[in-house]
């Protein structure tokens, strides 16, 4: 009996023995722990007011939410809000862009490198696009160039334009819209066609329709929209500076989207080289918009001369056609467009979307 007493006791004693040791191994790991943990984690532990901070309540939540270290997430939290800038809040841009230098020499003499243009305009997005960093543009604007063969020109464009586009702070995107195949060519359509694509991409509320070969000589000449349907190639060196009748709407011209809705955007049936320019000025006109135009130097520009292309003769029909505006804009529009993109391709200086538009 003594005997199974001392027994006992002698493995009670080696139990306490184990488990002081387990402790004391215990102690230390902590220790090592404290003495190794980063001293930031623990300042910003002690510093961390209870609860009344946003960064606190956040780490808060999600210890609660997947049981992570409550230290490291406060730690991790707080650098983040350290280190990380809180979005700035961006005000408008200026209805003047305080940007803009006024006349601008145009010349077509040396060959323009794409290279050297997209290294002379480091702030643009894939597509051609680009968005002022310090200010929210007044309008989202997408250019729209209907296109065939015609790179050596748009190579100028691109140089001239980007410029002028970011200085004018407008958030925009380029869409070349090519025509595929050999048929005759067809602007008003590609224009409509430019119009639909761009939107599927972006919400764009403003929509400048340009010709590849023209280019702004003033960059007060603004590439956005106004109340009414803007003409901005108004005097042009290839019509003497000036007008060549005052009905005249070619060349480029802004439309908002609900005055491009409002007229059933473009006819799709004139194929070859003229009068589409003057049925959109009828279709604006018979639903009670007004032409504005850039008063002044201010709507000078220059066209690249060129001999005329292939596949775009005159179009024998235009006279005939701009008589009946009234009866087929309702009918003839983006509302009866039709075409297939065969290819969309996007670079560092533009979009360019090449679509079978079918032929006459
Ligand atoms: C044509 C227009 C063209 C204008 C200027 C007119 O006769 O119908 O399409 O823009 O001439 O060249």
């Amino acid at each position: 009996m003594q005997e199974s007493v001392l027994l006992n006791l002698g493995f009670f004693a080696k139990s306490c023995a184990v488990l002081v040791c387990l402790c004391g191994v215990h102690l230390i790991v902590a220790l090592f722990f404290y003495l190794t943990e980063p001293t930031s984690t623990k300042f910003y532990y002690r510093q961390m007011p209870p609860d009344s901070s946003e960064t606190h309540t956040r780490a808060a939540l999600v210890i609660f939410d997947n049981g992570t270290d409550l230290n490291k997430l406060i730690y991790n939290a707080s650098v983040i809000k350290d280190d990380v800038e809180e979005p700035a809040v961006l005000e408008s841009c200026p209805e003047t862009s305080p940007l803009l230098v006024g006349p601008l020499r145009v010349e077509f003499s040396e060959p323009v490198n794409l290279d050297m243009v997209h290294k002379e305009n480091p702030q643009l997005m894939t597509g051609g696009r680009y968005k002022p960093s310090d200010c929210v543009a007044l309008q989202k604007v997408a250019l729209i160039i209907p296109f065939r063969n015609r790179d050596e020109h748009l190579k100028y464009w691109l140089h001239y334009l980007h410029p002028i586009l970011q200085r004018q702070q407008l958030d925009y995107g380029i869409y070349v819209i090519e025509q595929d195949g050999v048929d005759t060519f067809n602007r008003a359509k590609l224009l409509n066609v430019g119009y639909e694509e761009a939107l599927k991409e972006y919400d764009y509320d403003c929509f400048i329709f340009s010709d590849v070969d023209i280019i702004p000589m003033d960059d007060r000449n603004t590439y956005k929209c106004s109340s009414q349907p803007r003409h901005l190639s108004v005097s042009m060196d290839k019509f003497g500076f000036r007008l060549p009748y005052n009905q005249y709407f070619g060349g480029v011209s802004a439309m908002s989207k609900q005055q491009f809705q409002k007229i059933n955007g473009f006819p799709n049936n004139y194929w070859g080289w003229g009068g589409e320019d003057d049925d959109i000025f009828n279709r604006l006109l018979f639903q009670g918009m007004k032409i504005s135009r850039p008063s002044g130097d201010i709507g000078n520009c220059r066209m690249i001369r060129h001999s005329r292309d292939k596949k775009n003769e005159p179009n024998p029909q235009r006279f005939n056609r701009i008589t009946h505006t009234r009866q087929t804009m309702n009918t003839d529009g983006i509302n009866s467009l039709k075409y297939k993109v065969i290819n969309i391709e996007k670079n560092k200086l533009y979009t360019k979307i090449t679509v079978d538009i079918g032929k006459p």
